[in-house]
């Protein structure tokens, strides 16, 4: 194989690109944007005045094949010093606060420890949502476990915040894929790993400086329009400046997002329904030693606002699966979460009248929804379409949800699938 040309270079593109580099395979990056990153990346907020991610990502220690990305990319150092499994909640309705902090290894002694666990719940609603792990049919996180306290407190949020996807419909199999990946191995495999700076200096910037090493040619602003397709071959790609030949041995990644993907190979079937995130990123300096700032989030309860996370300059709220608001006004969201924000991080109530400047940044299309109908329209690396051709892309078949770990695993699952043509 001479040439492969990758096409996007969000965190799937930069996989496969870093995987096929890594085998000495020569790797031209085509990428539309201005910049790396795509759903995965962080930019200078004119408006605010400071940089922000375009949302809140939550990585865990039992990614795996992120951490050999970023071991990869040498970025290790970009993540903030570890705390340990450590995940504070409060509930907005009764002020209560506790902290979920899993044991290291892999016997789950935590769910024995008041201290450790979630208020209110007992051991056989452990039980119980172990049975989430028994589920590869259609079952809905909501219908594959009691909804007590277990499941309010820490299943529902984990769930929505995993799948983009309310838990009434959301898939126990791609939940399950999740937990049985970091729960199941324990509270070392579930240490949150937040950027120090933003996700672009952490898992992007890193990558495309380490592409550049080994000589990849990556083109930004490179829009790629069509595939022309020939006897079951890809022969070019239209690009902003003309065809640009695909020869005899090249080969082509397609790690662009579905809705792209189906457009440039119509043949292909693609996830069709998403899911919106919303992130509020409000100008506030938070207290460096208040109760939460070592772990750098917390988690809600019975609030709009379901994650806050402290940056240094700023705080920032995530809402997932929020189809259902992605449409509102900017203002009405900020003055709604902003509230749930001083009840978190403990402010006087007075300033819930004194909004600070905010920045929504709504991404409608944020992943595929994670339900039945859409998980079966994911398709494997080689699709089959063309004998050069492979995708790549947190919505192919990886068996997890769109995240990062998906994305990463899905770019380095293509890069093998060409490397044994
Ligand atoms: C707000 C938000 C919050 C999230 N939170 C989390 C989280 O907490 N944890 C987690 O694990 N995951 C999270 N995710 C999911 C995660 O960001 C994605 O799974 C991952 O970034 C997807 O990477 P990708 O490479 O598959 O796709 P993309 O990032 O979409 O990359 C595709 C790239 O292709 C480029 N492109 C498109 N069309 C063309 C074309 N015609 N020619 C050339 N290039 C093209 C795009 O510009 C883009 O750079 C979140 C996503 C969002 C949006």
């Amino acid at each position: 194989m001479n040439q492969i040309h990758v096409i996007g270079a969000g965190l799937a593109g930069l996989s496969a690109a870093l995987s096929l580099t890594a085998k000495g395979r020569t790797v031209v990056v085509h990428e539309a944007g201005p910049a790396a990153g795509g759903r995965c990346r962080s930019y200078f907020d004119k408006e605010l005045g400071f940089r922000i991610d375009n949302g809140n990502h939550l990585l865990l220690s039992g990614n795996t094949s992120a951490r050999a990305y970023i071991k990869e990319i040498q970025a290790e150092d970009a993540f903030r010093p570890s705390v340990g499994a450590s995940f504070p909640f409060m509930d907005l309705n009764s002020g209560q606060r506790w902290t979920v902090r899993p044991n290291s290894g892999r016997i789950p002694w935590w769910i024995f420890s008041a201290r450790r666990r979630v208020p209110g719940t007992r051991l056989s609603d452990y039980l119980g949502m172990a049975r989430i792990l028994r589920f590869h049919d259609e079952t809905t996180v909501g219908d594959a476990m009691r909804r007590g306290q277990l499941y309010w407190r820490l299943v529902e949020p984990l769930a929505v915040a995993a799948l983009n996807t309310s838990p009434q419909e959301g898939l126990a199999r791609l939940l399950g894929a999740v937990i049985r990946e970091t729960l199941m191995r324990g509270g070392a495999a579930c240490v949150p790993m937040l950027p120090k700076q933003g996700l672009s200096e952490a898992l992007i910037d890193p990558a495309i400086a380490m592409l550049k090493s080994r000589g990849a040619d990556i083109r930004f602003n490179s829009r790629i329009a069509e595939l022309i397709l020939e006897d079951v071959h890809v022969t070019a790609l239209r690009g902003a400046d003309g065809l640009i030949p695909i020869s005899d041995g090249d080969a082509v990644v397609l790690a662009v997002p579905p809705w792209v993907a189906s457009d440039l190979v119509p043949a292909l079937m693609v996830p069709d329904a998403f899911e919106a995130i919303l992130n509020i990123h409000f100008r506030h300096s938070a207290d460096p030693s208040g109760p939460f700032a070592a772990t750098g989030f917390i988690g809600l309860i019975s609030g709009t606002a379901e994650w806050v996370f402290i940056k240094p300059d700023h705080v920032s709220v995530t809402i997932s699966a929020a189809n259902n608001m992605v449409d509102d006004p900017a203002r009405s969201i900020a003055a709604l979460v902003w509230p749930n924000v001083v009840d978190a991080l403990g402010l006087p109530a007075a300033m819930k009248d004194q909004m600070p400047p905010y920045r929504v940044v709504k991404e409608k299309r944020a992943t595929f929804a994670a339900t039945a109908r859409q998980d079966v329209r994911r398709p494997e690396a080689a699709a089959e379409m063309a004998a050069n051709l492979v995708i790549a892309g947190d919505w192919t078949d990886t068996g997890l949800p769109a995240t990062i770990e998906g994305a990463i695993r899905s770019g380095r699952t293509a890069a093998d699938v060409l490397l044994k043509l």
